[in-house]
């Protein structure tokens, strides 16, 4: 029995995880589920799939937890040091599918067991790439793509060698408002950026695809994971999110990974790597489909895109200020105190500060370092926010 933990199991990823494994349990032996504020989902799919341990995020939900598994034989546990402790429980897969910055702490520990991360959690890569890729190796760990164009680029590449490889496309949907008219973004409401056309996800990757700030991550996620140069990485929209990605090689040759908007590809590619098990996933009639359409990103349009090249020619912890800087104007934006296109511009600001103090992007790379600059990071769009908001 293959032992495995997941980690933000009651979210989009998490639960689609779940569905995976729900139909072969015997050969699944669960150690750790963890989850936010969604208790009741946490606590009936940690006792069906007779989990050691579920640790929810808060630990406000803690006593509700508690109750819920009491009799069940599942231990309760809360807050960030439980979930870095479950993170160093023996397993052998480990799925790390929290959202934000907060999935870092975990995913280095479950790496520094030599354990094999499947990882959802682009933002820690955006934080800490380096590091990250330095614990695998440091610890024999093995980290896997979760995120659909990079498992797609991953699976293009099995076979291959990356010397070879002279550029890789990711392809975007473009996100709820890809028609829109530009003038129109201003006043994109939050019900408006929560809905995707071609993936259901959660809310705040959703909104993240409508302001491509999601693409953005995704492109520094490509450099991190394959090592390939910024300028090698490309973005092309494809509305039907079909193709996920192509690899471009030196003779010419463009190798793609084709497939429904349904992430248990990904997922289910992840969890039985070396292998390709059978998936529950829709068949494609490309007759049917008939046609694939793929247009130039507009950066006018999306300037997160452009600020993602920023981030990687600065190198250093900008990418856990841009990060950081993001997931705050994100959370204002949810909360109803900013518009759409300030996620940007707050976000564009919040890099300048922190670019702009002395030897801080330049600090060693280190969880702490990390933590503190997206930490001061928040706190700069919050600044401007209060300024502009009054
Ligand atoms: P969801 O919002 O659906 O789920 C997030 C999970 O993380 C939930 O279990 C949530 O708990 C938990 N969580 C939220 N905040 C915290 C916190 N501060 N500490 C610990 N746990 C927390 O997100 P998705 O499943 O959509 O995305 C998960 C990750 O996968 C993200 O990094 C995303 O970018 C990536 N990803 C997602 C894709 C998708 O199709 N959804 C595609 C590719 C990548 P609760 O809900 O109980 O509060
Ligand atoms: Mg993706």
């Amino acid at each position: 029995m293959k032992k495995i933990s997941i980690f933000g199991a009651t979210g989009s990823i998490g639960q689609s995880t779940i569905d995976l494994i729900r139909r072969v349990p015997d050969a699944y032996d669960v150690v750790a589920l963890s989850g936010g504020h969604n208790v009741a989902q946490l606590a009936r799919d940690a006792i069906e799939l007779q989990a050691d341990i579920a640790i929810t995020a808060h630990d406000a939900r803690l006593e509700e937890l508690r109750s819920a598994l009491a009799g069940s034989g599942v231990e309760a546990a809360s807050g960030a040091a439980a979930l870095v402790e479950a993170a160093s429980r023996p397993a052998d897969w480990i799925m790390s599918a929290i959202v934000g910055a907060a999935g870092l702490a975990p995913g280095l520990k479950a790496l520094e067991q030599g354990t094999t991360l499947a990882l959802a959690n682009k933002e820690s890569l955006v934080c800490a790439g380096a590091l990250l890729m330095q614990t695998a190796a440091d610890h024999g760990a093995r980290i896997l793509p979760v995120d659909s164009e990079h498992s797609a680029v991953f699976q293009a590449l099995v076979g291959e060698r990356i010397e070879e490889v002279e550029r890789i496309i990711i392809t975007a949907s473009g996100g709820a408002f890809r028609d829109w008219p530009l003038e129109r973004l201003k006043t994109a409401s939050l019900a408006e950026a929560s809905s995707h056309p071609n993936w259901d996800m959660g809310q705040r990757i959703t909104i993240d695809s409508a302001s491509m700030f999601n693409k953005a991550l995704e492109v520094i996620e490509t450099r991190e994971f394959f090592g390939v140069a910024p300028e090698q990485i490309e973005v092309l929209v494809h509305p039907q999110s079909l193709v996920h990605a192509l690899v471009g090689f030196r003779d010419g040759a463009l190798m793609s990974h084709l497939g429904a908007p349904d992430m248990r590809h990904a997922i289910g590619y992840a969890l039985h790597w070396p292998d390709r098990n059978a998936l529950p996933v829709a068949r494609l009639d490309l007759a049917a489909i008939g046609q694939l359409e793929f247009r130039a990103p507009d950066l006018q349009r999306y300037p997160a895109l452009r600020l993602a090249q920023e981030v990687m020619r600065r190198g250093g912890l900008s990418g856990a200020v841009f990060n950081g800087a993001k997931e705050r104007a994100l959370d204002h934006f949810i909360a109803g105190r900013i518009g759409f296109l300030d996620m940007a511009s707050l976000t564009e600001e919040g890099l300048a500060t922190l670019e702009a103090q002395p030897g801080l992007i330049d600090a060693s790379m280190t969880l702490e370092n990390v933590t503190r600059v997206d930490d001061l990071a928040r706190r700069a769009v919050d600044q401007v926010v209060t300024q502009r908001t009054g």
